[in-house]
């Protein structure tokens, strides 16, 4: 599944409107469908789906909504559902009860509700909310994927600068990567964004942390204009939940910084993504072995130490551009257990201990003398090497190993 997004530009406000009411009873549906599951026993995804019709029948506005959006909230529910019952399985520590929702900002079609112009220029939505027609901006790329592919899904997202479509289209990307001869073992730090075995190391890019600089004084700002007691969300914006008492809305001021924060949040979010999908399709292409660590970025986040770094976000996202260029190009991308690889000898496996502060790794047994991070990555491709099992000799290379 490959997924091309459009923004949808030219509708009057009234138009965006109904698109809010659709995200709307889209997350109210869902709610209902979680709010079910919890009340009755034995619930599963069929009973959901005859609730989305009895929903249907029993709201006027959620019949306003296209039969296949009330399937697919309920799937979003189910989704939740499922996701809580395979972590109950697998007895996990967090087991991530299904919750309410309060601030969606999609809504999905299936094959029905919407129409594509001929030229693909345009769509328009044709469920009872009729929000009608919309140019649909987008690049040339996309345009070409439009007219080529068969379309799934239409999900209409709302943005801090504006809604999207995005078009899930029924395409497996599948291309044929260029074979070098080369293995990497990466190690995520902070000091730098990743360093490898052969001490070549990537600097998490100033511009990023001057943006995220930047958001912290938005957010400053945004929370000095908060006042306590006054009502938390924009009235135009909706928010799902009913007041139970009317309440004073938050200054004019409040809601200004509150839109110029969100627009900061979604450059920021756009250029680190951008900038992780670059690295990690530079690793993937140049290399056919990549290992990496995995760390759980949630247990990180935690540790103060740690926490001060945004780049954790980043991490996460570019392990995860690594997995998927792994995948399209035919690569072996492994992740192993991250324990101690900071702290064993890459050389005689002795374990050398030390703390967050000490950076270079000193053996007493071997006495080899290396930074602490190409150790560490040394340490994490052995692992690696060793799962899918190729030999590996530091320094020489001669395998083109892609199990
Ligand atoms: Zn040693």
């Amino acid at each position: 599944m490959l997924v091309r997004e459009a923004k949808l530009l030219n509708g009057t406000s009234n138009q965006y409107k109904s698109l809010d009411e659709a995200i709307r009873t889209a997350q109210f549906i869902r709610n209902k469908a979680v709010r079910y599951w919890i009340d009755n026993q034995g619930v599963d995804k069929s009973r959901l789906y005859k609730l989305s019709k009895e929903l249907a029948s029993e709201f006027a506005f959620a019949n306003k909504l296209n039969s296949s959006a009330r399937q697919a909230s309920v799937e979003v529910a189910w989704t939740s559902i499922s996701n809580f019952y395979r972590r109950c399985k697998e007895g996990a520590k967090k087991k991530g009860y299904p919750k309410f929702k309060k601030h969606c900002r999609s809504v999905e079609y299936k094959q029905s509700g919407w129409k594509l112009s001929d030229d693909c220029m345009s769509i328009t939505f044709t469920d009872k909310f009729k929000s009608g027609k919309f140019s649909l901006y987008c690049d040339s790329e996309t345009r070409e994927d439009l007219f080529r592919l068969k379309i799934n899904r239409v999900r209409i997202v709302r943005r801090a600068d504006g809604y999207y479509c995005q078009f899930c289209l029924d395409v497996q990307r599948k291309e044929s990567g260029n074979y070098t001869g080369n293995v990497i073992g990466i190690d995520l730090g902070l000091k730098y964004f990743y360093k490898d075995q052969n001490d070549h190391a990537v600097v998490y890019p100033q511009y990023l942390r001057f943006a995220e600089k930047k958001l912290k004084r938005l957010q400053r700002q945004l929370s000095k204009k908060f006042v306590r007691g006054k009502k938390r969300c924009d009235p135009a914006s909706p928010t799902g939940a009913r007041e139970r008492a009317p309440r004073q809305p938050q200054s004019n001021n409040y809601h200004k910084a509150r839109k110029r924060l969100g627009k900061c949040h979604l450059k920021v979010s756009r250029q680190r993504k951008d900038w992780s999908i670059k690295q990690a399709r530079c690793v993937v292409a140049s290399n056919d072995v990549v290992v990496y660590e995995d760390l759980k970025i949630q247990n990180m986040v935690k540790n103060h130490h740690l926490a001060k770094s945004i780049s954790d976000a980043a991490w996460y996202q570019f392990t995860q551009w690594l997995e998927y260029y792994g995948k399209i190009w035919d690569k072996a991308v492994v992740s192993v257990n991250p324990k101690f690889t900071s702290q064993d000898c890459s050389n005689c496996r002795h374990r050398v201990k030390k703390t967050l502060s000490t950076r270079t790794h000193v053996c007493p047994s071997c006495h080899v003398e290396i930074c602490r991070d190409t150790n560490a990555a040394r340490n994490i491709l052995n692992r690696g090497l060793e799962i899918i099992g190729i030999e590996w000799n530091q320094g020489t290379v001669g395998h083109t190993g892609t199990s």
